[in-house]
């Protein structure tokens, strides 16, 4: 092998390295930030983090729910985008399902998409499902909140690092708790 090769070669192998460590530190931070979430919870919050599901009739989350969020939970529509007030929120917090208040992101986990919907690279582990829907003519996953069922959007592959995924969810499904009051 000649000398130029050489070092060719092993200045591939740095940037590999260099790009394995960044893939790592990603990944770690990622999972820090999951694993942290209940650092962004009220002091004497009172939730419930219970993730047995919720058996209830329709018509009495009809009853409790305003109209716009009883439609986007439990009839799946969805909001006008840039209508959330959520879009602009930037205080340290939980957001939690506005059906049964069970918390679903942290303010750690937001971003700005551009899209006009609450936008976040990551959840809260276990208390989202998600399910494949055809609604558009483009497949896509609808996630869910996993005590109640009720609908909040759609995740996609195309966010930020450093999951490089994108919750997009309806503001009206969500109730924004701060945690310094
Ligand atoms: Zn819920």
């Amino acid at each position: 092998m000649n000398r130029r090769r050489w070092l060719l070669q092993i200045g591939a192998l740095g940037v590999l390295t260099w790009r394995g460590a960044r893939a790592a530190d990603a990944s770690d931070s990622a999972a820090a930030i999951r694993a942290g979430w209940q650092r962004f919870l009220p002091a004497n919050h009172g939730l419930s983090l219970d993730l047995t599901p919720i058996k209830r009739p329709l018509k009495d989350w009809q009853a409790e729910l305003p109209g716009d969020s009883y439609a986007v939970l439990f009839e799946e529509a969805t909001e006008p985008p840039g209508s959330s007030g959520y879009n602009h929120e930037k205080r340290p917090g939980v957001f939690v399902c506005r059906a049964c208040q069970l918390p679903l992101f942290t303010s750690e986990m937001k971003f700005e998409s551009g899209t006009g919907w609450p936008s976040f690279f990551s959840s809260i582990p276990g208390h989202l499902a998600t399910r494949r829907d055809f609604k558009i003519f483009i497949p896509r996953t609808e996630y869910h909140c996993v005590r109640c069922g009720g609908h909040q959007g759609h995740v996609f592959d195309d966010g930020p690092a450093p999951t490089h995924e994108r919750w997009c969810n309806n503001g009206v499904a969500l109730r924004f708790l701060p945690r310094d009051g």
